[in-house]
């Protein structure tokens, strides 16, 4: 187990297609552009 929470990965907004960084265990995991969980691994 490794509790160091430093490993984001990019995710692009299915919406607005705003390209952004995050860890992916935060869920769900939304757009900060404009606020949508509609995101996929980029
Ligand atoms: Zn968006």
């Amino acid at each position: 187990m490794d509790d160091y929470n430093s490993s984001t990965v990019y995710f692009r907004c299915n919406i607005c297609d705003f390209l952004f960084q995050e860890d992916p265990e935060r869920f769900p995991v939304k757009c900060f552009q404009c606020g949508s969980e509609n995101v996929s691994r980029a």
